[in-house]
């Protein structure tokens, strides 16, 4: 059996976004799973917009995801070069073999001539496509066209009166009448090939075995096949994945919220967090647990792969990078933080403050609320802690400080309160949060209480001491 191979192949005229990269997230599961290759081809035939940066950006938000390619761009392979801007001589090979056979042929017709065949075709309730004007052009016409200068592309002869036809993993049996698909241009006037041919000949030149791919590509499916049939190349199998919608059914945007991987990066997502949300959009897991990518993809089944538009919902993932904070072993939680509390959290402290902050951050940020509640000099205090320490009992911080001895534990600090205050439950607990932390929840008490230490937990229980002894 051939081995399976999938692939990712943006086009690099932006930054990758949440779209493009559950696509290749898709591809790597299918070639994991099926103990297969996955391979990065680089489609950067526009060459106004595609840039240099942007076959960088998009490599590094592939590692950063650890979604890793055995073949193509930097990695090297035996269709080498990987690059479309670099494969014009396998291009002109395929091109010369349709232009042999017969398979294509010059089109004269102007911009302005196509034009309005579409709007007279649309007017009719029509397909758009094209009118086969110039698919009959005698020899001399063409060479009197040609010596005259004008421009053309050539266009490819769809086979007549048949219907191409595939099984699409994820939609099922696909039928295209050939009729409804007209001649197609494969190269355009200014030399440069349309991206049916390039994207086809590609993939069978480099043995792309499975192509998932965004619904948006449908109907460039039956061109490429019948394109591949005439040129006796193997035809890979297509799955037309869904699109990811906001959360009014459009789309997705950068307006509604699409955010770039460097983004998700930069703001602190874990990519574990990144690759589980993407993994569950637009395909049915049975599991409910955080996984890495070995168990995505041993999880992963194309037949669960939805036709419907997957939604985008941010609370979701959050809930997954919530997920992979808790699960961070405390290496990976240490150096995701320490960057944001640096010169909050004493060096020696950082990795205990680390472990203590866990259930109480998202992103790193978070964690600055947490290092002024235990180590801030001028502690802020919520609307809610105030509220908390207004009603609290005038005698009960005058206790705590009385209570509070050197190397005491959280839990021995509470049980003297206690027993000297007779409060107990909330009515201990709360107070004494809001007034050591400014808080009213957060992370546990007894690990925040011994971070901060004595001085400052003597010296925050006073301040209400004095506060309400002077009231
Ligand atoms: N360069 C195309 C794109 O980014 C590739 C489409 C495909 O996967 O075949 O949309």
């Amino acid at each position: 059996m051939t081995q399976v191979k999938t692939r990712f192949a943006p086009s690099p005229t932006g930054l990758i976004h949440f779209g493009n990269v559950r696509t290749a997230l898709f591809n790597v599961l299918l070639a994991k799973k099926s103990a297969g290759l996955f391979l990065l081809r680089i489609e950067d035939t526009d060459f106004e917009r595609s840039r240099e940066e942007y076959i960088q950006a998009l490599q590094e938000d592939l590692r950063w995801l650890e979604l890793d390619w055995q073949e193509g761009e930097a990695a090297g392979g035996a269709a080498a070069p990987y690059r479309q801007s670099q494969r014009s001589a396998a291009y002109d090979k395929y091109l010369d073999q349709l232009q042999t056979q017969d398979d294509v042929y010059p089109c004269f017709c102007s911009a302005v001539e196509l034009e309005v065949s579409r709007k007279v075709q649309a007017s009719a309730g029509k397909p758009p496509r094209y009118s086969g004007k110039c698919a009959h052009l005698k020899a001399e016409e063409v060479a009197q066209k040609k010596a005259d200068g004008l421009p053309y592309t050539l266009r490819f002869r769809m086979p007549k009166n048949t219907a191409l036809m595939f099984d699409d993993v994820v939609r099922g049996q696909q039928k295209f009448p050939s009729e409804d698909i007209g001649d197609f241009i494969i190269r355009r006037s200014d030399g440069s090939f349309a991206f049916f041919f390039v994207n086809a000949v590609d993939d069978a030149l480099m043995g792309v075995t499975h192509v998932l791919r965004g619904e948006d590509h449908l109907t460039n499916t039956p061109r490429q096949i019948a394109l591949l049939q005439a040129l006796k190349l193997p035809v890979p199998t297509y799955g037309h994945i869904s699109l990811i919608v906001d959360a009014h059914g459009a789309p997705l945007s950068k307006r509604s919220g699409s955010l770039s991987v460097q983004e998700l990066r930069e703001m602190g997502y874990f990519p574990i967090a990144v690759n589980n949300y993407l993994a569950r959009l637009g395909h049915h897991f049975v599991e409910t647990e955080l996984m890495d990518l070995d168990a995505l993809s041993q999880a992963f089944d194309q037949s669960h792969l939805g036709r419907a538009p997957a939604r985008y919902d941010r609370g979701q993932l959050d809930y997954w990078q919530a997920q992979a904070v808790q699960k961070a072993d405390d290496d990976a939680l240490l150096a995701w933080l320490a960057p944001a509390l640096k010169g909050l959290v004493p060096q020696a402290e950082m990795a205990a403050f680390a472990r203590a902050a866990r259930q109480n951050v998202i992103f790193p940020h978070d964690a600055k609320l947490w290092a002024e509640a235990v180590y801030a000099d001028a502690l802020p205090v919520s609307d809610d802690a105030r509220a908390v320490l207004e009603a609290a009992p005038s005698n009960l911080f005058r206790t705590a400080v009385d209570a509070l001895s050197e190397d005491m534990d959280f839990k021995a600090f509470t049980q003297r309160v206690k027993q000297a205050s007779g409060a107990s439950g909330k009515g201990l607990f709360l107070p004494l949060r809001a007034a050591l932390t400014g808080q009213t929840f957060g992370p546990e008490m007894p690990a925040l209480f011994s971070l901060m230490g004595y001085a400052r937990a003597r010296h925050r229980l006073m301040q209400h001491v004095l506060s309400s002894e002077i009231d």
